[in-house]
């Protein structure tokens, strides 16, 4: 197994790329997408599980685990994999979001952020070599750079100042990071809508140069045409030979259209927080599994798909299990959401590979226009 991090590509079909992200931990193969370990366990799933869904890497957020356990409590039992039972790559974001959308009390400066913990309103500061501190004692194998991220709309003015602090602390976060064979250090692009910003800000990121870079600043409620209007231009702002990952992306459409504009990471909460509430996405389209209509269905929620959900079990005991809020109803609905995302996932890189991403974009728009079976 490779002892260093590396990233390459295999091939390209338009603007979607396919490829191998390689750790020591494993491969990562892109374009990836991960679930969401926002408080070390992606909730209602068992580690395995969500390795069996066919996710090679998972995010875990750095407000939530520096506030609750703490990483320092974490380092000492061995590091967040150990911590956790997840022995594949974990990327982990740098705090700086959650304590935007988060925390109380927030005083920014250009050393950083104070803030006050949403559980117990005691008070912290999270800046760029804090950051990197708390992210390198959950020994997360890709960092992410501590920025700043305006919500949209925001005007222009707001916007480039924002994005040029992100890009000086995107330096301290390099420097703080230092030297770390295995481990890999990602800038975070910003400059919200504006493209010339977006140019400016990766020219500084890739002067700085990382080992990955992400396109941030968006799902932010800017909307999916604002967002594609963006990724129209941002990624190929970036370098092509490192991976490029698009923060908190999201929907099947979203993350289809992302992939599509050379995109070869995302993540979001979407599938498991989804799987929590009953809203269950197939390849034709998304349905509610509390509707009444569900509840004589013997069907599976897609004859075609191979999760466990889908095999050994029916609409009609889903809807059950949901209704009366048995434990089992968030695993089995979580399952089926990651499994279907990872299959899309699977679906886009044997696409590219075979240079049939159009055709097989095609074929997933005509499967999510048909909608939901007919009920019985
Ligand atoms: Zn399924």
């Amino acid at each position: 197994m490779t002892q260093s991090f590396s990233f390459s590509l295999n091939a390209t079909d338009g603007k979607a790329r396919t490829g191998v992200i390689s750790t020591p931990r494993g491969d990562i193969r892109t374009p990836a997408f991960m679930p969401v370990g926002t408080a070390a366990t992606v909730k209602a799933m068992m580690p395995e599980s969500v390795a069996a869904t066919g996710a090679d890497i998972l995010l875990g957020n750095t407000y939530h685990l520096m506030l609750r356990p703490t990483a320092e409590r974490i380092a000492n039992l061995g590091g967040l994999h150990k911590f956790m039972n997840w022995d594949k790559p974990i990327l982990t974001d740098s705090g700086g979001f959650q304590v935007m959308s988060l925390s109380d009390l927030r005083k920014m400066s250009e050393k950083g952020v104070t803030f006050r913990s949403h559980i117990d309103g005691s008070k912290h500061e999270l800046t760029p070599e804090r950051s990197m501190e708390i992210q390198k004692l959950l020994g997360s194998d890709i960092v992410m750079c501590f920025d700043e991220c305006p919500a949209l709309p925001a005007d222009r003015t707001r916007i480039n100042e924002s994005m040029q602090m992100s890009m000086r602390w995107a330096q301290r976060s390099r420097d703080a990071f230092g030297d770390r064979p295995g481990y890999a250090l990602f800038g975070i692009q910003q400059g919200g809508l504006e493209e010339d910003l977006r140019a400016e800000s990766a020219a500084a990121l890739r002067d700085i140069e990382f080992d990955g870079y992400a396109v941030g600043g968006l799902a932010v409620g800017e909307g999916q045409e604002a967002m594609f209007n963006v990724l129209d231009f941002a990624p190929d702002q970036l370098p092509t030979d490192k991976p490029r990952y698009l923060m908190g992306v999201g929907k099947p459409d979203d993350i289809v259209g992302a992939v599509k504009r050379g995109i070869d990471m995302m993540d979001c909460v979407l599938p498991s927080r989804s799987g929590r509430t009953g809203q269950i996405f197939t390849r034709h389209g998304v349905l509610n599994i509390k509707n009444a209509r569900h509840a004589d269905d013997p069907r599976p929620l897609d004859e075609n798909c191979g999760c466990p959900a889908c095999r050994n079990y029916s609409r009609a005991y889903l809807h059950h299990v949901f209704r009366a809020q048995e434990m089992i109803s968030g695993m089995l609905l979580t399952w089926h959401n990651l499994h279907y995302f990872q299959d899309i996932m699977q679906g886009m890189r044997d696409a590219i590979a075979t240079g049939s991403f159009a055709a097989w974009e095609a074929d997933f728009h005509a499967g999510r226009a048909q909608g939901d079976i007919e009920p019985l």
